[in-house]
């Protein structure tokens, strides 16, 4: 939830922007890999950068939200890409009276036919999540980071339980930025209902969720940047977990009792440990 003055589109646009080169930079969107989203309940001028308007049907009816929009990237184009031409690889929603249908404004710039193929699974998290906390901005990154994903194909880190102990034993800050651990799902085929489905679930208990020998969603309700941030201490975190693998797992990690103590100090609140 964030409170007034409201970011304006160029300042949205930019930390798409930002959040999408920092993705690149770890390595967690090579080549069109990976996709944002970023709803905001305030009104905003699209048509100065987003001249062309088109009718769309929606994935799934959100009548809730008539009226409000949605910044998206575009299938194929480049997370890295995004901070040097945004209206190039992004196009935004005006939900109808309904929900289900919008008006999606693009540029004359733009460089894509469709919006991301998982904006299914997007705009289904979007929805619940708007919804259950009444939140007005809300942002979603897709990414893949390499030893996240790498250890999600190792079949005892497929349970959440030894995913999170093991991972969030590497650093203090690990426990404080993911109180609530890292969300796991099975391995669905992208774009398809069950991901969907499973994601939503699992974000609604999770900032993030790891999808099982494909990558990773986040989610922020305070901005894109967080989001990313929540990728990378994930994906951190994971790289850790692989050193200590590769190095013959010599490391002991912080114990039980160093990460609740930890926590009791910073005045965490969680379950995992
Ligand atoms: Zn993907």
């Amino acid at each position: 939830m964030l409170q007034p003055p409201y970011p304006e589109l160029d300042n949205l646009l930019e930390m798409m922007g930002e959040a999408g080169k920092r993705l690149s930079e770890i390595e967690a969107s090579e080549g069109a890999a990976g996709n944002i989203s970023v709803y905001l309940q305030w009104p905003v001028e699209l048509r100065t950068r987003f001249p062309l308007v088109e009718p769309i049907v929606l994935p799934q009816p959100v009548p809730k939200l008539a009226g409000e929009t949605f910044l998206v990237t575009g299938s194929g184009r480049r997370l890295r890409e995004i901070i040097d031409e945004p209206v190039a690889s992004i196009g935004c929603i005006v939900v109808d009276e309904g929900g289900e249908t919008g008006k999606l404004f693009t540029s004359h710039q733009r460089r894509f036919e469709r919006l991301t193929s998982e904006f299914n699974s997007h705009l289904a998290v979007h929805y619940d999540q708007i919804v259950a906390s009444g939140t007005n901005f809300h942002a979603i990154i897709h990414a893949q980071p390499p030893h996240l994903t790498y250890l999600s194909h190792v079949p005892r880190y497929q349970a959440e339980n030894y995913l999170n102990t093991h991972l969030l034993r590497w650093q203090p800050e690990t426990i404080i930025n993911l109180p609530e651990g890292i969300g796991f799902v099975p391995f669905a085929i992208p774009s398809s209902p069950e991901l969907m489905d499973a994601t939503l679930k699992s974000l609604r208990q999770h900032r993030i969720v790891v999808w099982a020998k494909h990558g990773v969603m986040a989610r922020s309700d305070v901005s894109v940047k967080r989001a990313a941030d929540r990728v990378e201490y994930a994906e951190t975190a994971a790289k850790y977990e692989y050193l200590n693998l590769s190095a013959g797992e010599i490391g002991e990690g912080l114990s039980p009792d160093e990460i609740r103590a930890i926590c009791t100090t910073f005045k965490v609140q969680q379950k995992i440990f």
